[in-house]
Protein backbone atom coordinates (compact mmCIF):
# COMPACT_ATOMS: atom_id res chain seq x y z
CA UNK A 1 0.00 0.00 0.00
CA UNK A 2 1.07 3.61 -1.01
CA UNK A 3 1.79 5.96 1.64
CA UNK A 4 1.60 9.72 0.46
CA UNK A 5 2.17 12.28 3.31
CA UNK A 6 1.68 15.81 1.36
CA UNK A 7 2.72 19.03 3.44
CA UNK A 8 0.50 21.43 2.13
CA UNK A 9 -2.97 21.36 1.04
CA UNK A 10 -2.31 22.27 -2.42
CA UNK A 11 0.09 18.77 -2.59
CA UNK A 12 -2.98 17.31 -0.98
CA UNK A 13 -4.90 18.08 -3.91
CA UNK A 14 -2.71 17.30 -6.61
CA UNK A 15 -1.94 13.74 -5.10
CA UNK A 16 -6.22 13.20 -4.55
CA UNK A 17 -6.30 14.17 -8.40
CA UNK A 18 -3.34 11.71 -9.25
CA UNK A 19 -4.33 8.93 -7.21
CA UNK A 20 -8.24 9.32 -6.90
CA UNK A 21 -8.29 5.51 -4.94
CA UNK A 22 -6.30 6.96 -2.10
CA UNK A 23 -8.10 6.98 1.13
CA UNK A 24 -7.40 10.28 3.07
CA UNK A 25 -6.42 9.64 6.54
CA UNK A 26 -6.82 12.42 9.21
CA UNK A 27 -7.29 11.24 12.89
CA UNK A 28 -7.61 7.69 11.21
CA UNK A 29 -10.27 6.57 14.46
CA UNK A 30 -12.12 5.32 11.49
CA UNK A 31 -9.64 4.67 8.84
CA UNK A 32 -7.58 2.52 10.95
CA UNK A 33 -9.92 0.54 12.05
CA UNK A 34 -11.44 -0.50 9.09
CA UNK A 35 -8.18 -1.69 7.72
CA UNK A 36 -7.02 -3.53 10.98
CA UNK A 37 -10.44 -5.54 10.40
CA UNK A 38 -10.14 -5.88 6.77
CA UNK A 39 -12.96 -3.91 5.79
CA UNK A 40 -10.72 -2.06 3.26
CA UNK A 41 -7.47 -2.47 1.73
CA UNK A 42 -7.09 1.05 -0.28
CA UNK A 43 -4.31 1.52 -2.78
CA UNK A 44 -2.91 4.40 -1.04
CA UNK A 45 -3.00 6.41 2.20
CA UNK A 46 -3.20 9.91 1.53
CA UNK A 47 -2.43 11.33 5.55
CA UNK A 48 -3.24 14.80 5.62
CA UNK A 49 -1.63 15.22 9.54
CA UNK A 50 1.50 17.51 8.23
CA UNK A 51 -1.49 20.06 6.18
CA UNK A 52 -1.17 23.06 8.80
CA UNK A 53 -4.44 23.99 6.57
CA UNK A 54 -6.75 21.96 7.75
CA UNK A 55 -5.95 22.38 11.48
CA UNK A 56 -7.11 26.02 12.17
CA UNK A 57 -10.37 27.64 12.31
CA UNK A 58 -10.85 31.67 11.80
CA UNK A 59 -14.08 33.91 12.35
CA UNK A 60 -14.27 36.50 9.23
CA UNK A 61 -17.43 38.36 8.54
CA UNK A 62 -19.82 36.90 11.22
CA UNK A 63 -18.86 33.36 9.82
CA UNK A 64 -16.69 30.56 11.33
CA UNK A 65 -14.64 28.20 9.23
CA UNK A 66 -13.36 25.60 11.33
CA UNK A 67 -10.61 23.31 9.49
CA UNK A 68 -11.05 19.45 8.43
CA UNK A 69 -8.48 18.55 11.01
CA UNK A 70 -9.25 20.23 14.19
CA UNK A 71 -9.98 17.26 16.48
CA UNK A 72 -13.25 17.42 18.60
CA UNK A 73 -10.85 17.86 21.98
CA UNK A 74 -9.65 21.71 20.54
CA UNK A 75 -13.27 22.42 19.27
CA UNK A 76 -14.64 21.70 22.51
CA UNK A 77 -12.07 23.96 24.13
CA UNK A 78 -11.79 26.67 21.39
CA UNK A 79 -15.07 26.99 20.43
CA UNK A 80 -17.73 25.30 23.15
CA UNK A 81 -19.20 28.92 23.52
CA UNK A 82 -19.59 29.67 19.69
CA UNK A 83 -20.67 26.25 18.52
CA UNK A 84 -22.66 24.85 21.70
CA UNK A 85 -24.58 22.19 19.88
CA UNK A 86 -21.36 20.75 18.22
CA UNK A 87 -19.41 21.00 21.62
CA UNK A 88 -21.94 18.78 23.33
CA UNK A 89 -22.18 16.47 20.36
CA UNK A 90 -18.00 16.33 20.60
CA UNK A 91 -18.26 15.73 24.01
CA UNK A 92 -20.34 12.67 23.62
CA UNK A 93 -17.71 11.42 20.42
CA UNK A 94 -15.41 8.37 21.97
CA UNK A 95 -13.03 8.82 24.99
CA UNK A 96 -10.71 11.14 25.52
CA UNK A 97 -8.03 9.31 23.51
CA UNK A 98 -10.78 9.51 20.10
CA UNK A 99 -11.61 13.20 21.16
CA UNK A 100 -7.78 14.45 20.95
CA UNK A 101 -7.28 12.18 17.31
CA UNK A 102 -11.06 12.39 15.91
CA UNK A 103 -12.18 15.52 13.82
CA UNK A 104 -15.42 16.73 12.33
CA UNK A 105 -13.36 16.10 8.85
CA UNK A 106 -13.61 12.76 8.82
CA UNK A 107 -17.07 12.28 10.57
CA UNK A 108 -17.92 14.18 7.41
CA UNK A 109 -15.61 11.60 5.52
CA UNK A 110 -16.96 8.55 6.96
CA UNK A 111 -20.80 10.07 6.28
CA UNK A 112 -22.41 7.63 8.88
CA UNK A 113 -25.98 7.99 9.57
CA UNK A 114 -24.60 8.04 13.12
CA UNK A 115 -21.77 10.54 13.17
CA UNK A 116 -22.49 12.31 15.93
CA UNK A 117 -21.11 16.14 14.32
CA UNK A 118 -24.06 15.09 11.96
CA UNK A 119 -27.36 16.54 13.92
CA UNK A 120 -25.56 20.24 15.20
CA UNK A 121 -24.63 20.71 11.64
CA UNK A 122 -27.72 20.40 9.96
CA UNK A 123 -29.09 22.09 12.90
CA UNK A 124 -27.20 25.12 12.63
CA UNK A 125 -26.67 25.38 8.69
CA UNK A 126 -23.18 24.43 8.19
CA UNK A 127 -21.80 24.56 4.98
CA UNK A 128 -19.67 21.78 4.11
CA UNK A 129 -15.78 23.70 2.07
CA UNK A 130 -14.68 20.83 -0.58
CA UNK A 131 -11.89 20.78 -3.09
CA UNK A 132 -10.50 19.30 -6.07
CA UNK A 133 -7.07 20.50 -8.45
CA UNK A 134 -9.78 20.75 -11.08
CA UNK A 135 -12.59 22.47 -10.09
CA UNK A 136 -11.26 24.23 -7.12
CA UNK A 137 -13.66 25.33 -3.87
CA UNK A 138 -17.42 23.61 -3.64
CA UNK A 139 -19.78 24.89 -0.68
CA UNK A 140 -21.98 21.96 -0.06
CA UNK A 141 -24.76 23.09 2.39
CA UNK A 142 -25.10 20.00 5.09
CA UNK A 143 -28.45 19.30 4.35
CA UNK A 144 -27.32 18.31 0.65
CA UNK A 145 -23.81 16.53 1.55
CA UNK A 146 -25.35 13.33 3.19
CA UNK A 147 -26.70 10.86 0.11
CA UNK A 148 -27.06 7.34 1.63
CA UNK A 149 -25.60 5.05 4.21
CA UNK A 150 -21.83 6.05 4.27
CA UNK A 151 -22.29 7.80 1.11
CA UNK A 152 -21.53 11.40 0.52
CA UNK A 153 -21.31 14.39 -1.81
CA UNK A 154 -17.93 14.31 -2.00
CA UNK A 155 -16.45 13.36 -5.49
CA UNK A 156 -13.27 10.83 -5.89
CA UNK A 157 -10.70 13.58 -6.73
CA UNK A 158 -11.79 16.13 -3.79
CA UNK A 159 -11.43 16.54 -0.36
CA UNK A 160 -12.88 17.91 2.31
CA UNK A 161 -11.08 21.63 3.52
CA UNK A 162 -13.63 22.95 6.12
CA UNK A 163 -16.79 23.38 7.16
CA UNK A 164 -18.84 27.21 7.48
CA UNK A 165 -20.94 28.37 9.97
CA UNK A 166 -22.33 31.22 12.04
CA UNK A 167 -21.83 31.31 15.70
CA UNK A 168 -24.56 30.61 17.44
CA UNK A 169 -26.57 33.54 17.66
CA UNK A 170 -29.29 31.52 20.15
CA UNK A 171 -29.71 28.35 22.33
CA UNK A 172 -28.35 25.00 20.60
CA UNK A 173 -28.95 21.19 22.25
CA UNK A 174 -27.53 17.99 21.03
CA UNK A 175 -29.01 15.00 22.93
CA UNK A 176 -27.91 10.94 21.84
CA UNK A 177 -29.04 7.64 23.47
CA UNK A 178 -26.37 4.91 23.30
CA UNK A 179 -26.75 1.27 24.97
CA UNK A 180 -24.20 2.83 27.62
CA UNK A 181 -23.17 6.14 29.09
CA UNK A 182 -19.80 6.53 26.79
CA UNK A 183 -17.66 5.14 23.95
CA UNK A 184 -20.82 4.14 22.33
CA UNK A 185 -22.17 4.81 18.67
CA UNK A 186 -25.74 6.53 18.52
CA UNK A 187 -29.05 4.22 18.89
CA UNK A 188 -30.43 8.22 17.86
CA UNK A 189 -29.74 11.40 18.23
CA UNK A 190 -31.26 15.38 17.78
CA UNK A 191 -29.68 18.72 17.94
CA UNK A 192 -31.94 21.88 17.80
CA UNK A 193 -30.73 25.08 17.33
CA UNK A 194 -32.97 28.60 17.93
CA UNK A 195 -31.75 31.30 15.41
CA UNK A 196 -34.02 34.25 17.11
CA UNK A 197 -32.82 36.38 14.49
CA UNK A 198 -35.12 35.25 12.11
CA UNK A 199 -37.23 33.50 13.94
CA UNK A 200 -36.29 30.12 12.96
CA UNK A 201 -35.78 26.68 14.80
CA UNK A 202 -33.17 24.45 12.86
CA UNK A 203 -33.35 20.64 13.82
CA UNK A 204 -31.13 17.36 13.25
CA UNK A 205 -31.75 14.08 13.70
CA UNK A 206 -29.24 11.19 13.68
CA UNK A 207 -29.61 7.13 13.03
CA UNK A 208 -33.07 7.74 12.10
CA UNK A 209 -32.80 7.12 8.57
CA UNK A 210 -30.26 5.94 5.89
CA UNK A 211 -28.90 9.85 5.97
CA UNK A 212 -28.55 12.02 8.67
CA UNK A 213 -31.74 14.60 8.49
CA UNK A 214 -33.11 17.61 9.24
CA UNK A 215 -37.09 17.79 10.68
CA UNK A 216 -38.22 20.14 8.52
CA UNK A 217 -42.51 19.71 9.03
CA UNK A 218 -41.13 20.04 12.60
CA UNK A 219 -38.90 23.15 12.24
CA UNK A 220 -41.71 24.86 10.26
CA UNK A 221 -44.30 24.46 12.74
CA UNK A 222 -41.89 25.30 16.18
CA UNK A 223 -40.19 28.56 14.26
CA UNK A 224 -44.14 29.23 13.62
CA UNK A 225 -45.68 28.76 17.13
CA UNK A 226 -42.43 30.40 19.34
CA UNK A 227 -43.37 33.64 20.77
CA UNK A 228 -40.33 35.34 19.26
CA UNK A 229 -41.56 39.04 20.85
CA UNK A 230 -43.13 37.83 24.09
CA UNK A 231 -41.09 35.50 25.15
CA UNK A 232 -43.79 33.34 26.61
CA UNK A 233 -43.73 30.56 27.49
CA UNK A 234 -43.64 27.09 25.11
CA UNK A 235 -46.74 25.31 25.78
CA UNK A 236 -46.93 21.65 26.27
CA UNK A 237 -49.09 20.70 23.69
CA UNK A 238 -46.48 22.51 21.18
CA UNK A 239 -43.77 21.11 22.38
CA UNK A 240 -45.14 17.54 21.85
CA UNK A 241 -46.63 18.50 18.40
CA UNK A 242 -42.95 19.37 17.60
CA UNK A 243 -41.62 15.57 19.37
CA UNK A 244 -44.52 14.24 16.77
CA UNK A 245 -43.44 16.11 13.77
CA UNK A 246 -39.68 15.20 14.47
CA UNK A 247 -40.57 11.60 15.05
CA UNK A 248 -42.64 11.20 11.58
CA UNK A 249 -39.61 12.53 10.16
CA UNK A 250 -37.61 9.91 10.84
CA UNK A 251 -37.09 6.46 8.69
CA UNK A 252 -35.49 3.81 11.12
CA UNK A 253 -34.76 0.96 10.92
CA UNK A 254 -34.64 -2.80 13.66
CA UNK A 255 -31.18 -3.32 14.26
CA UNK A 256 -28.28 -4.85 16.95
CA UNK A 257 -28.61 -0.90 18.56
CA UNK A 258 -32.36 -0.47 18.57
CA UNK A 259 -35.89 -0.88 17.14
CA UNK A 260 -37.38 1.52 14.86
CA UNK A 261 -39.92 2.17 16.95
CA UNK A 262 -37.99 2.67 19.56
CA UNK A 263 -35.81 4.79 18.08
CA UNK A 264 -38.83 7.19 16.75
CA UNK A 265 -40.35 7.14 20.50
CA UNK A 266 -36.52 8.24 21.61
CA UNK A 267 -37.00 11.10 18.94
CA UNK A 268 -39.74 12.68 20.14
CA UNK A 269 -39.01 12.66 23.55
CA UNK A 270 -35.58 14.11 22.87
CA UNK A 271 -36.94 17.03 20.24
CA UNK A 272 -39.48 18.01 22.81
CA UNK A 273 -37.14 18.15 26.01
CA UNK A 274 -34.63 19.98 23.96
CA UNK A 275 -36.71 22.33 22.29
CA UNK A 276 -37.97 22.90 25.71
CA UNK A 277 -34.20 23.63 27.05
CA UNK A 278 -33.53 25.43 24.44
CA UNK A 279 -36.67 27.96 24.40
CA UNK A 280 -36.54 28.45 28.87
CA UNK A 281 -32.70 29.27 27.81
CA UNK A 282 -33.52 31.38 25.29
CA UNK A 283 -36.58 32.99 27.51
CA UNK A 284 -33.71 33.46 30.23
CA UNK A 285 -31.53 35.17 28.13
CA UNK A 286 -28.51 32.74 27.89
CA UNK A 287 -27.31 30.74 25.26
CA UNK A 288 -27.46 27.38 26.54
CA UNK A 289 -24.97 25.20 29.12
CA UNK A 290 -21.42 25.46 27.09
CA UNK A 291 -21.95 29.68 27.14
CA UNK A 292 -19.95 31.53 28.95
C1 LIG B 1 -13.44 3.62 19.95
C2 LIG B 1 -14.15 4.51 18.97
C3 LIG B 1 -15.24 5.26 19.42
C4 LIG B 1 -15.91 6.09 18.52
N1 LIG B 1 -16.99 6.82 18.99
C5 LIG B 1 -17.65 7.62 18.13
C6 LIG B 1 -18.77 8.37 18.61
O1 LIG B 1 -19.15 8.32 19.77
N2 LIG B 1 -19.41 9.17 17.71
C7 LIG B 1 -19.01 9.28 16.40
O2 LIG B 1 -19.63 10.02 15.63
N3 LIG B 1 -17.94 8.59 15.94
C8 LIG B 1 -17.27 7.77 16.77
N4 LIG B 1 -16.19 7.04 16.31
C9 LIG B 1 -15.82 7.15 14.90
C10 LIG B 1 -14.73 8.22 14.61
O3 LIG B 1 -14.00 8.53 15.75
C11 LIG B 1 -15.37 9.50 14.05
O4 LIG B 1 -16.12 9.24 12.89
C12 LIG B 1 -14.33 10.59 13.77
O5 LIG B 1 -14.99 11.80 13.54
C13 LIG B 1 -13.44 10.27 12.58
O6 LIG B 1 -12.50 11.30 12.44
P1 LIG B 1 -10.98 10.99 12.02
O7 LIG B 1 -10.30 12.30 11.85
O8 LIG B 1 -10.37 10.00 12.94
O9 LIG B 1 -11.25 10.33 10.59
P2 LIG B 1 -10.42 9.24 9.71
O10 LIG B 1 -10.50 7.93 10.37
O11 LIG B 1 -9.04 9.79 9.48
O12 LIG B 1 -11.27 9.32 8.42
C14 LIG B 1 -12.63 8.96 8.40
C15 LIG B 1 -13.18 9.02 6.98
O13 LIG B 1 -13.13 10.35 6.50
C16 LIG B 1 -12.28 10.44 5.35
N5 LIG B 1 -11.57 11.71 5.49
C17 LIG B 1 -10.87 12.17 6.55
N6 LIG B 1 -10.44 13.42 6.34
C18 LIG B 1 -10.89 13.77 5.11
C19 LIG B 1 -10.77 14.95 4.31
N7 LIG B 1 -10.14 16.07 4.73
N8 LIG B 1 -11.35 14.96 3.09
C20 LIG B 1 -12.03 13.86 2.62
N9 LIG B 1 -12.17 12.73 3.34
C21 LIG B 1 -11.60 12.68 4.56
C22 LIG B 1 -11.39 9.20 5.40
O14 LIG B 1 -10.92 8.81 4.14
C23 LIG B 1 -12.36 8.19 5.99
O15 LIG B 1 -13.23 7.70 4.99
C24 LIG B 1 -15.49 6.20 17.18
C25 LIG B 1 -14.38 5.46 16.74
C26 LIG B 1 -13.72 4.62 17.63
C27 LIG B 1 -12.52 3.85 17.15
Amino acid sequence: MEFLRPATWADALAAKAEHPGALPIQGGTDVMVEINFDVRRPEALLDLNRVGELTGWDDHDGTLRVGAGVPYARLIRELGDRLPGLAQASRTVGSPQIRNRGTVGGNLGAASPAGDAHPPLLAGDAVIEVESAARGVRLIPAAEFYLGVKRSALEPDELIRAFRTRPASGPQYFSKIGTRNAMVIAVCSFAVALHPGERRVGTGFGSAAVTPRRAREAEEFASAELDWDGRGPLRESAAREFGELVKRAAAPIDDVRGTADYRRHALAVMARRTLTWAWDDHRAGTKGKEAS
